[in-house]
Formats: C-alpha cells, sequence, structure tokens
C-alpha cells in the first residue's frame, strides 16, 4: 500500500520519457510520500516502454502496464486505475501540459479532507482554434447534460482511495472520466491552473479521437438529443395544422387553392432530412447500447513490469467491502 499512485498514460512519447521522469521524480522527493508510478503504455510502438525500463534500474517505484493495444486515453487511465493501490491515486498526461508540481498542491487539498480534487484550465497555450473549440465543447456539455459537470476541467485530478474505488465500479465502455467523476460526488474542488504547452512530440490525442470523447461525453451524459425529436415533432405537427387549415379555407370558402409544388418539395426535402438527422441521434445512443452489451473489457494487459505478483489482478468489486 502506498500514499500515492500517480498514474501516466503515455502513446508513443518517447521524447520525452526522461523529462517526464525528472519533473515527476523532483515533485515526489520533495514531498517525502511513499509512491509507485503507474505508466500505461496505450499501444505503443516506439521506444517509450524500453526507456521506462531503462529508468526501472535507478528507482523501481516506476512500473508500466502495457496494453495490448491502442484504447484511447481515457480506458488507458482506467487500466491504470485498476492496478493502483494507492491511498490516492493522480491521473496525469504524459506531455507535461499537466505541470507535475501540481501534484503537491492536491495532495495539499487532499489532506485537508478533500475526496475529489480536479484541475480547471485558466488558460491554455494551445492554437486559437482549439482553445474555443474546447471552451465551447465544455459549455455544450454542461448545458445538454442532466448533471453539474465543471467548465474547464479534464482528467488531471487527485482522487481518494473511497473515490477511485467507486470509479472502478463504473464498467462503462464509452467513458469520459471528468463526466463519471463529477457523477460520483464525494467532496470535489477545482484547483486552477495554466495548461502548458507539450514538451516535445505530437499530439497523440488526434481531432479524430476527440470527436469521439465528445460524442461519448454528450451522449454518456445526456437524453437532450433523443427528446429533440419529440421537440421538433411537435413544432412540425403544429405549423402543418396551421398550413392545412389554411389550405382548406383557400379552397372551400375562398375557392383560391394555391398552385405549385415548390413548397411541397421543400416541405418533404426538409422533413426527410429531420427524420434522418433524428434517426442518425438515435443510432448513436443504440450502437453504444449495443457496445454495452457485448461486454468487451475496456483494455487488456499484454505485460505487466515491476507489478508484485499477487497484485496482478484486479481487486474483485472493492466498493462492496471498503466502502
Ligand atoms: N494518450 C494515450 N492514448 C491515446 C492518446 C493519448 O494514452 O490514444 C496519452 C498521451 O500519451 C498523453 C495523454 O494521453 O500522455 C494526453 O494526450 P495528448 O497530449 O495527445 O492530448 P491533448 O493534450 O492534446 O488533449
Ligand atoms: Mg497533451
Amino acid at each position: 500500500m502506498y500514499d500515492l499512485s500517480l498514474i501516466i498514460p503515455i502513446f508513443n512519447e518517447q521524447d520525452l520519457i526522461s523529462e517526464l521522469y525528472r519533473r515527476v521524480s523532483e515533485t515526489l522527493d520533495k514531498l517525502h510520500i511513499s509512491h509507485e508510478v503507474i505508466v500505461v503504455s496505450d499501444g505503443s510502438t516506439d521506444q517509450s516502454v524500453a526507456k521506462i525500463i531503462e529508468l526501472r534500474k535507478y528507482n523501481s517505484a516506476w512500473k508500466i502496464i502495457e496494453l495490448s493495444k491502442n484504447f484511447g486515453h481515457h480506458s488507458a487511465c482506467t487500466a491504470g486505475l485498476d492496478y493502483a493501490r494507492g491511498k490516492c491515486v493522480i491521473f496525469m498526461d504524459a506531455d507535461l501540459q499537466d505541470p507535475p508540481e501540481m501534484i503537491a498542491a492536491f495532495v495539499e487539498k487532499w489532506k485537508e479532507g478533500y475526496e475529489i480534487i480536479y484541475a480547471v484550465k485558466k488558460k491554455r497555450k494551445e492554437s486559437f482554434f482549439r482553445r474555443y473549440v474546447f471552451i465551447l465543447f465544455y459549455r455544450v456539455l454542461n448545458f445538454l447534460s442532466a448533471i453539474d459537470l465543471p467548465l474547464d476541467a479534464g482528467v488531471f485530478c487527485l482522487l481518494d482511495s473511497k473515490a477511485a474505488q467507486a470509479l472502478r465500479l463504473i464498467k462503462e465502455r464509452h467513458r469520459y472520466l471528468a463526466g463519471l467523476r463529477a457523477w460520483i460526488g464525494f467532496r470535489q474542488i477545482a484547483v486552477p491552473y495554466e495548461r502548458e504547452e507539450r514538451f516535445a512530440g505530437t499530439r497523440k490525442q488526434t481531432t479524430a479521437k476527440l470527436l469521439s470523447l465528445a460524442f461519448d461525453a454528450i451522449f454518456s451524459f445526456s437524453y437532450i438529443p433523443l427528446r429533440l425529436a419529440t421537440g421538433i415533432g411537435i413544432v412540425f405537427a403544429a405549423f402543418s395544422a396551421i398550413v392545412i387549415t389554411h389550405a382548406l379555407y383557400e379552397k372551400f370558402i375562398t375557392h383560391q387553392a394555391l398552385l405549385g409544388w415548390t413548397s411541397i418539395l421543400g416541405a418533404v426535402i426538409l422533413t426527410g432530412g429531420l427524420i434522418l438527422f433524428m434517426l442518425g441521434i438515435i443510432g448513436e445512443y443504440i450502437a453504444r447500447i449495443y457496445d454495452e452489451i457485448k461486454e468487451r473489457p475496456i483494455y487488456l494487459v499484454r505485460n505487466f513490469i515491476g507489478f508484485d505478483k499477487i497484485l496482478e489482478a484486479p481487486p474483485e468489486n472493492p466498493t462492496k467491502s471498503r466502502l
């Protein structure tokens, strides 16, 4: 049992491993806290794992979980969480956009009694476009979602063991960790920080991956897209009732029936488009239901390095016995 488990997902980050090691060690040494660092290699194909194995010669607190392929950032964090044995758990990106020095601030709040401490981005040193897309995303998501999701909060956070165990119980496949973390409750507090630029290498969370995560976030935390169909249906039904009344009036009372099919074509195309749009939304939910019932694992492990043999399997429903 450690005081702290630091979980770092990596996907082909060979160029920043040594700087990451330096910055993390510096912070942890100052804290004087017993710890393990679990690096989850999310299907890395470069020298990242080899470099960490090399570092392990000097510091056995660093461990590796190698996944069988790339499962995605949030699934990799989940793998780390399942095997973490600390009294508190921290998720942190490897690219030093989340400054390791924040760990000290997290631990301080944890000692004050908070069970979840999450970082909120005050400023982002990122491209103009990405910055505003993120700002918009968090606000749209918050508007749509049934629960109060903190704005501008990503994965970077500290979880007390109780919160960590609660999160382990959630077996959803389409995982949006910041949302699940808000959903589990506990005593939460935000700590503001400035998000640095990436230390080295290119972004691994590509636009396509981010988009799929955004969809997961919206569809896992909101039924509003489904209800949109009802709303649009009511508006259209009301509108068509007015148009039909008008047409009947013209035909039988004033005998000046409207001619032409442009309006009919327009109405047909519009309703057709809306029906397809709504079918697409329903499809998104069905696809997610389908994924859930298949019950495929969230991640698969190829190799453990540095773990105690006895602790290899994730704890069986840990919350039952402890909470
Ligand atoms: N990452 C991962 N699997 C992926 C994509 C990213 O484990 O499929 C890791 C990556 O190595 C980094 C963290 O997740 O440590 C955040 O990725 P990135 O910096 O690309 O995301 P961004 O900061 O652009 O959101
Ligand atoms: Mg990054």
